[in-house]
């Protein structure tokens, strides 16, 4: 939620201010206590003693302390002190031996201190209730109010977010300029008699921008923007949830023109016959609330709701009837284009060596969102800065890549000969099926460096613009999956366990190809399986078939895969002298670039002839 600059709100104030006091008051407390310590000069003496010393004559002169009960004399030439029991007792006792002996008696009266006796009482008084007041402020500021959670990570980012701002989405942008043109001028459509937007879907996968889309649009219409998650209701108590949905609105109403953000809407309006779980009742509560105030806000002028999700497919029906959600606005991956034009808005304020080449980079990050590219540039900026450089170079975003595709490096892993030998194998096969079958698309690195689970990577780019795919051109990919299996069993005459992944996706893409897109020839041109509930987070298929069928679509896939595999071993066998030679390489330099992969691609090899049906 944010609030217009200068109106800080009111928590976050009072935190500030008692944060502020309770140390001001420890430091007033000390200089009390420093100021009112009782004055002691000289040496101590005791009340016996002062009294034999004024009997034999040899005190000179004497001052009562009378605030703190204390004697202060001289007795040849040297200063004491003495202190006084509390009674009067002792206090004439001394006055009466002073004045027998013709001691010259001085009384202090210490009036400043006696006025602030009382205030070293007060102010731990005070600390003690300023401390609790905090404590009181955190709690409500803090664990029990999301909107102001909101706020504070709102806080830092001043600059309002524009539709500059969100690259590689050209046409979601281009969607929801309406949005702003509405907010910018609410009576114009109703003017013209157009229906205002009221609520908008923003559906795609996480980090692809739609938070940042949103909040453009407040940017850009120079309204309030107000956020809140779906989770932040579902983890409320019963019956707050509701009541929390009816405070937002409310807020958000008086502040009109203004957005309301609901992140990750699926939390909160998925299906309700779908999630009967515990906590579904609150959920549907929330749910109902939330309903409700969507149908009031047609009324309310000014209010735009946008909602975000990934899982559109799971969101209560009700939810996108209309008049509420009821546009919905695709935020995908962006595509190589958009991708370059990601890297240029976050290069923006980074400095880059000459030698970067944003497109290539581009063209390396298939399937990066806006997030993992911003999260590439600053990773190499960091390992930039960390290297002491004075501007990101190649081999820095290489590595952040490399890093984004296979989890943070762990722990450098050393491999001993022997498995070094295998992985370069294992890797060194990929890359030359790869290079037999253009198909799956061009090799741009080889590694064996081992980094996160994984032992070495080939990284191969596919051509995403392709929409439809052939036959031949999956087998190739297969081929190319097997491949590190192949040159395994080939030169090592065994397997080993770096082709779990690898084993994973073949038969995955197996499996698709029989039962989703017919390409089996036992099985002919059907889809088998229904789509499985969407309940859970697996969106895969469940068996409608018959058990026999079930044992068949097993076999096709292990066909499918297992022609894979031979074909691969074919290729490797062939190009022997190859798969040698850029394993030896792999061993020696570890990391292969595009560069030095040249020399192993040759346009004039023949292509195997396809085996399978
Ligand atoms: P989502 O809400 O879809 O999960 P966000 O909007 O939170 O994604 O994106 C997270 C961050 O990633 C943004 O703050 C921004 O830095 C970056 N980002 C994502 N998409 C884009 C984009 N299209 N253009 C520029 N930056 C982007
Ligand atoms: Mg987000
Ligand atoms: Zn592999």
């Amino acid at each position: 939620m944010s609030k217009p600059p200068g109106r800080r709100p009111p928590y976050r104030r009072g935190v500030f201010w008692m944060g502020l006091s309770i140390p001001a008051l420890i430091v007033l407390y000390a200089g009390l206590m420093f100021f009112t310590l009782p004055r002691d000069i000289g040496q101590e003496a005791g009340l016996k003693q002062f009294f034999a010393w004024a009997q034999a004559d040899q005190v000179e002169s004497a001052v009562l302390l009378s605030q703190d009960r204390r004697v202060l004399f001289v007795r040849e030439g040297g200063d004491y002190w003495t202190a006084l029991p509390p009674t009067e007792q002792y206090m004439s006792q001394f006055v009466q031996v002073s004045l027998n002996r013709d001691i010259p008696l001085e009384i202090d009266q210490q009036v400043i201190k006696s006025l602030i006796q009382p205030a070293t009482y007060l102010v731990p008084a005070l600390i003690i209730v300023c401390a609790f007041v905090l404590i009181f402020l955190l709690l409500r500021a803090g664990a029990a109010n999301p909107f102001l959670r909101a706020a504070a990570r709102r806080g830092a980012q001043e600059r309002p977010v524009t539709f500059a701002d969100v690259a590689g989405a050209d046409e979601a942008v281009a969607e929801i300029r309406e949005v702003r043109d509405y907010l910018l001028a609410p009576d114009r459509l109703a003017a013209i008699g157009a229906e205002a937007p009221r609520g908008i879907l923003l559906a795609g996968p996480p980090g692809t921008g739609k938070t940042l889309l949103a909040r453009a649009v407040a940017g850009e219409a120079g309204v309030p923007f107000f956020s809140i998650s779906g989770t932040d209701f579902v983890e409320m108590y019963v019956g707050v949830g509701a009541a929390r949905v009816r405070d937002l609105f409310r807020q958000v109403r008086e502040r009109a023109p203004a957005i309301l953000f609901i992140d990750e809407l699926d939390a909160l309006g998925r299906s309700r016959v779908a999630g009967a779980t515990a906590g579904a009742d609150e959920r549907d509560q929330t749910l109902n609330q939330l309903l409700v105030e969507l149908d009031g806000f047609s009324t309310a002028p000014g209010v735009v709701m946008i909602g975000a999700t990934n899982r559109p497919d799971v969101l209560d029906p009700a939810l996108l009837r209309r008049g509420r959600f009821d546009r919905q606005i695709v935020v995908d991956r962006p595509d190589r284009g958009g991708r370059l034009a990601i890297l240029r808005v976050h290069a923006r304020n980074k400095r880059l060596a000459p030698d970067v080449d944003l497109a290539r980079l581009a063209a390396q990050t298939t399937g990066f969102t806006g997030a993992d590219l911003a999260g590439v540039l600053n990773d190499a900026a960091l390992l930039a800065a960390r290297r002491g450089k004075l501007a990101i170079t190649e081999l820095e975003l290489e590595e952040a890549v490399d890093r984004a595709l296979t989890g943070s490096e762990g722990r450098a892993r050393l491999l001993s000969p022997e498995e070094k030998r295998a992985v370069a194998y294992h890797e060194a096969g990929h890359t030359i099926v790869a290079f037999a079958c253009p198909a799956a698309g061009p090799v741009s690195r080889v590694s064996i460096v081992s980094r996160g689970r994984n032992l070495g990577f080939t990284r191969i780019t596919p051509d995403e613009e392709k929409l439809v795919v052939r036959r031949d051109e999956l087998d190739q990919r297969l081929a190319v999956t097997m491949g590190g299996r192949a040159a395994e069993r080939l030169v090592l005459g065994q397997a080993t366990s770096g082709a779990k992944d690898d084993l994973r996706r073949a038969t995955a893409l197996a499996r698709r190809m029989v039962c989703e897109l017919g390409m089996s020839d036992a099985l002919g041109q059907v889809a088998l399986g229904r789509p499985a509930g969407g309940t859970f987070l697996d969106d895969g298929l469940e068996p409608d078939y018959s058990g026999e069928v079930a044992a068949l679509i097993d076999r096709e896939i292990r066909r499918i895969v297992e022609e894979a595999f031979v074909r691969a071993t074919d290729i490797l066998k062939a190009q022997r002298l190859a798969l040698d030679e850029l394993a030896r390489l792999l061993t020696e330099r570890e990391t292969l670039r595009e560069a030095d992969l040249a020399p192993f691609v040759d346009p004039s090899r023949a292509l195997p002839p396809v085996l399978s049906s």
